[in-house]
């Protein structure tokens, strides 16, 4: 055991002689002891951890000294060393704080020490339990409690001294493609080793979190000017991206990063990560290691983005937005009962973007809602084609995004549309993600009634990725649980995967709800959902998104296709 710091704080020179002595006489030796007569910085003696416990004496400025220490959280043990141990004293001591007291005139050593011991352990303890559940089980940095905590801490802080606070927010590109092609255990690993780099690299007073699946965050304390935020992000980007080994292969890892500073870009926890995460998501939009800084505006300092915010507008413009049609296949039929719209940008230089390049931006331009609704014109366009190639029985159905489903007027305008067009409305359909459903629980419920009125049904889509808020689940009019691809992909060959599928058919069965698989690659797989008793599956395996003129040839394979799995 090693020395323990103790603090007393008194302007009874008899109080350090007693305690001093009493502390000396401890076998074994283990209390180094500090005096201060009066604190000029109290809350600094009282935050400082190299404190191990306080003994503070009875005066005047007692109760005002245990309130700033209750009110800045602090994690030190204080004994309050009281002149006489009136109930009513000791009552009041204790509730605002003290961890214990002694009695002037009565200090016995095995008392003393005793308390000291078990006040220095408890906090300890608690120290250590409160950092468990404040810290990520996979990487061991903060997780988002724990992210929350530090980052309010350094605000306030930061508003006492007058200094900046600067958030960093890393986004892994394509993550899903590392856990797609390797598997989830170097998924894991990949996001260690990240954690780990990261945590090699920031200063003692910054802390490293991760917010979630690929998504990392780190808070920088007293900042000094923007362009350290920008050294610090690139030195951190350089490090994430050497080369890694996963799976006995060298795999070069690319991130985006956004960068949002307290107070100029937010002075409260929520709004700071919302302004890092949108600097993230813009930074998204361009291709390879990125990073950029937000800004109110949406012209960007980084060069080629602007580029791409012009082109999008221009996207807008001139329409250059396609939807592509992945058949979703009944599994027992295995004919097509469904497609889902993706959209893809048909850029005039860089070919077919793909979604994930281009929509956070739009997301993040205020460009969602219009082409969102090109989606539905587009996708109720594509109903009536199929009605005139003799595919009758085919719905579709289109994601939507938050920011469209936020919109008091949604239900009105696709009303409109649907109208307009003529289709059924039953053949279309929403889908959405459980993240756009929890973002805005009761907003998002009530335009789903309005929908459903009007004859559409939803699919909740990534199901499995946020199973938290399960229990809200069943209060909205869902009609198919789509199992994400994460678990799809690896239910052949990995248990945990295949356990995940299986209690989200089981469910679905339970509930009533139809459940798609998506992403499925492989025959295996393909086999495992059949045999799981899963509806319908989405994937690679039968067809990629493809254009909507070649979906009645698919569909005429399909029909005449063999059965793979029922021969003999
Ligand atoms: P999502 O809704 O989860 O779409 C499924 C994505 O998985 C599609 O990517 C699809 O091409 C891909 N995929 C399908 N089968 C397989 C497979 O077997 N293996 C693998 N590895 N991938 C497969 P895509 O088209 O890039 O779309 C990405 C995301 O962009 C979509 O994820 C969706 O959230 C969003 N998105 C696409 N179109 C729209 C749209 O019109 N509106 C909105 N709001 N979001 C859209
Ligand atoms: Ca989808
Ligand atoms: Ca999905």
């Amino acid at each position: 055991m090693g020395l323990k710091n103790i603090l007393i704080i008194s302007e009874d020179k008899t109080d350090h002689l007693v305690l001093c002595s009493s502390l000396e006489r401890a076998v074994p030796q283990r209390f180094n002891v500090t005096i201060a007569t009066s604190l000029e910085r109290p809350i600094d003696a009282l935050m400082d951890h190299s404190n191990d416990a306080v003994i503070l004496a009875q005066a005047p400025e007692t109760d005002y000294l245990l309130r700033l220490a209750q009110k800045n959280e602090a994690s030190v043990p204080i004994i309050v060393l009281l002149a006489e141990a009136s109930p009513a004293t000791v009552a009041r001591v204790k509730n605002l704080g003290a961890r214990d007291f002694l009695v002037r005139g009565n200090i016995q050593d095995d008392l003393l020490h005793r308390i000291l011991d078990y006040s220095i352990e408890l906090s300890a303890a608690r120290t250590r339990i409160q950092s468990l559940s404040n810290r990520d089980a996979l990487t061991g940095v903060l997780n988002r409690t724990g992210f929350r905590a530090h980052v309010e801490r350094a605000i306030a802080r930061s508003e006492r001294h007058q200094s900046n606070t600067a958030l960093l927010y890393i986004n892994i590109d394509r993550f899903t493609n590392i856990n797609d092609q390797y598997g989830e255990g170097a998924g894991d690993q990949a996001i260690k080793v990240i954690a780990k780099r990261l945590s090699s690299k920031k200063r003692n007073t910054d802390s490293v979190a991760r917010l979630g699946g690929d998504e990392f965050a780190i808070v920088l304390e007293d900042v000094s000017a923007e362009s350290n935020v920008d050294m610090v992000a690139e030195k951190m980007m350089a490090s994430i991206s050497e080369p890694m080994r996963l799976n006995q292969q060298q795999v070069a890892i690319e991130v985006s990063i956004g960068s949002a500073v307290c107070p100029e870009n937010g002075g409260r926890f929520e709004d700071l990560v919302e302004a890092a995460r949108n600097a993230m998501s813009q930074a998204k939009a361009v291709p390879g290691n990125k990073y950029f800084r937000y800004t109110d505006q949406l012209s960007f300092n980084s060069s080629g983005s602007s580029s791409l915010t012009a082109d999008l507008r221009q996207a807008v413009r001139n329409d250059q937005f396609e939807l592509y049609y992945q058949p979703r296949i009944d599994l027992k039929s295995e004919q097509v009962v469904g497609l889902e719209a993706l959209i893809r940008w048909a850029h005039p230089e860089r070919g077919l973007v793909r979604p994930d390049e281009f929509l956070p931006l739009c997301e993040n331009m205020g460009l969602m809602k219009i082409i969102g609704h090109r989606v539905i014109e587009k996708a109720c366009a594509a109903i009536n084609w199929l009605d005139n190639a003799g595919l009758e029985n085919i719905d579709v159905a289109v994601n939507v995004s938050f920011s469209q489903f936020q919109d008091n007027r949604f239900s009105e305008i696709v009303k409109d549309i649907v109208e307009t067009s003529g289709i059924e409305p039953k053949r279309l359909e929403f889908e959405l993600t459980e993240s756009v459903v929890l973002k805005s629980f009761a907003q998002t419920k009530l335009r789903m009634e309005e929908l459903r009125k009007l004859g559409h049904s939803f699919s909740l889509d990534d199901f499995g990725t946020g199973f938290s808020q399960l229990s809200h689940m069943t209060e909205l009019p869902i009609s198919a649980l789509k199992i994400d691809q994460s678990f799809v992909n690896g239910a052949a060959t990995n248990k945990q995967h295949k356990a995940v599928c299986m209690m989200i058919i089981d469910m679905a069965q339970r509930l009533d709800l139809k459940v798609i698989a998506e992403g499925a690659e492989d025959l295996e797989q393909v086999q495992f959902l059949k045999n799981a008793n899963c509806h319908q599956v989405q994937g690679f395996y039968y067809s990629p998104a493809i254009p909507l003129q070649q979906i009645p040839r698919f569909a005429k394979e399909q029909m005449y296709s063999q059965s793979s799995f029922e021969a003999p």
